[in-house]
């Protein structure tokens, strides 16, 4: 029986999960990702963190998710502000050759998505992913595909320029969206303003402050702009910012509903809460090796 082996590396963790044809999951396991990424050569330190993960019998394809810029082929990594030591890299392909197994990548907001997709009763045909970590993960599911520009940096809504803005952006940009309505924001924020509150507990305690209340706006409008420019079927919103407690997920709705453009997408539009937890994103990277096996194989049998 063939099996999968999904990857999510994140700036803190790196998760690992199998996969068999059945879908039937196993082997989940977490490390810290400054256990690889900080070697002195990183891709050899991946690359045997993916050999001890790999299971007994056939592998048919290790899919890795990333948190930054891949190229349109999503061979290379262009930007990982987390790991720059891969910037430049080949990394599928130092990968595939190293480990013997095809090896493919993704952006990691990519593989959350596709597990809520497929969470569905059915697959919209345009849907949008908005996804509130430490920083902004933006996913586009266009006619049935992922969509991924012409240089493979589409769904960027976190660098779209906030007006008046000036605060400098991991991205080397001044005055980003993402610099402003991310959860850098609120730690920054929670460090100035509510020394004594756990960051976990921020919006338990203070989500009637005037200052979390124009963050909530400012992440509403961001939003509200993609869904007029898309016009989805389906917008799903998830990340560990929104899984806060008391983080006001009604509000947040009913903000970005206010400025949906009548009759659609305002009419047509479904807004759902993502159910992500630790393994989603490399249960999501397994079915989606598994989707874009079964997609080469029928194109190979056309
Ligand atoms: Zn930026």
């Amino acid at each position: 029986m063939q099996q999968f082996l999904g990857v999510d590396i994140g700036g803190t963790h790196t998760r690992l999960m199998v996969m068999d044809e059945q879908q039937r999951f196993s082997g989940y396991r977490k490390v810290p990702t400054a256990s690889w990424a900080r070697q002195a050569d990183p891709l050899q330190g991946l690359t045997e963190l993916i050999a001890a993960a790999r299971p007994d019998g056939p592998l048919a394809r290790v899919m890795l998710g990333l948190p930054g810029i891949l190229s349109r082929d999503r061979r290379q990594v262009l930007s990982l502000p987390f790991i720059p030591a891969l910037d430049n890299q080949p990394v599928a392909a130092r990968l595939s050759q190293a480990l013997g197994v095809e090896v493919a990548m993704d952006k990691d907001v990519n593989h959350l998505m596709w597990w809520d997709l497929t969470r569905l009763p059915q697959l919209p045909r345009v849907a949008v992913g908005v996804y509130l970590g430490t920083g902004m993960g933006n996913s586009l599911w266009l006619e049935g595909a992922f969509y991924h520009g012409a240089h493979g940096a589409a769904g960027e809504l976190g660098h779209m320029p906030w007006p008046g803005e000036t605060t400098a952006c991991r991205c080397g940009n001044i005055g980003c969206v993402e610099s402003v309505t991310a959860g850098h924001w609120l730690a920054d924020w929670a460090t100035a303003h509510a020394a004594q509150t756990p960051i976990g507990e921020l919006f338990l305690h203070h989500a009637a402050h005037p200052d979390l209340q124009a963050f909530i706006t400012r992440l509403a409008q961001a939003i509200a702009a993609e869904m007029n420019i898309l016009d989805p079927e389906h917008l799903v919103l998830g990340g560990g910012v929104l899984a806060m407690p008391g983080f006001p997920q009604a509000a947040l709705i009913a903000q970005i509903r206010r400025h949906l453009r009548a009759p659609q997408p305002a009419g047509g539009l479904a807004i759902t809460l993502s159910d992500v937890t630790d393994e989603t994103g490399c249960r999501g990277a397994c079915l989606a090796a598994a989707r874009d096996l079964s997609f080469a194989g029928s194109r190979r049998q056309a």
